[in-house]
């Protein structure tokens, strides 16, 4: 493994999860939600926030592929599994790891917009919102970090590093 300088701790990463689960439940309350985690970098964000929303959830996934083993987006968004059940008349939320450009974010609004259901808003743990250019609105946003190549808690480069328990950076990555 290279070494990794921490940008987020588990602790900072936590206390802003339960913030951002009892804004959700709050703002929910009466509703029925589906949260749709994208796969793979969402898996560990949306298992720790789902524990602090209070109210009654369904949980979903989709796949989505933008970035191959380089750390810059390829511009082309594919989805590479689909929900398992319909969202129409649902209260959707999507939750990203990361919102880089906001190509991957804006092709998953648009599909999923077409399934007609209540209502439907993004959710990310990060943002970097110097590349975020098309301005994709995150109704729900951990933190805003520079643009630098991030790893860990569900983010890989090239397949690994998803299970590091805190966000960091890879020290011969930090430059880019
Ligand atoms: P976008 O379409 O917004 O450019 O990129 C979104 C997706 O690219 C994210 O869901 C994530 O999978 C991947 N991505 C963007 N930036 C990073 C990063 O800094 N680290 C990792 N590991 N993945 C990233």
């Amino acid at each position: 493994m290279k070494r990794i300088a921490t940008m987020l701790s588990p602790e900072e990463i936590d206390s802003r999860l339960r913030e951002m689960g009892r804004e959700i439940s709050e703002d929910y309350a009466g509703r029925q939600l589906v949260l749709v985690g994208v796969l793979r970098g969402a898996y560990m964000f949306l298992a720790d926030l789902c524990r602090y929303i209070t109210i009654p959830i369904e949980v979903d996934f989709l796949g989505v592929q933008s970035y191959g083993d380089e750390t810059t987006s390829s511009g082309v968004v594919r989805m590479t599994s689909d929900l398992s059940r319909p969202i129409q008349d649902k209260h959707v939320l999507v939750v990203e790891d990361i919102v880089d450009t906001g190509l991957t974010a804006r092709y998953l609004i648009q599909n999923l917009e077409t399934r007609k259901p209540a209502s439907l808003a993004l959710c990310a743990l990060l943002e970097k919102p110097k590349n975020n250019v098309g301005g994709v609105p995150i109704r729900y946003l951990g933190f805003t970090i520079p643009d630098q190549f991030v790893i860990g808690y569900g983010m890989d480069y090239a397949s690994l590093y998803r299970n590091v328990p805190y966000i960091g950076v890879l020290e011969d990555q930090k430059e880019n």
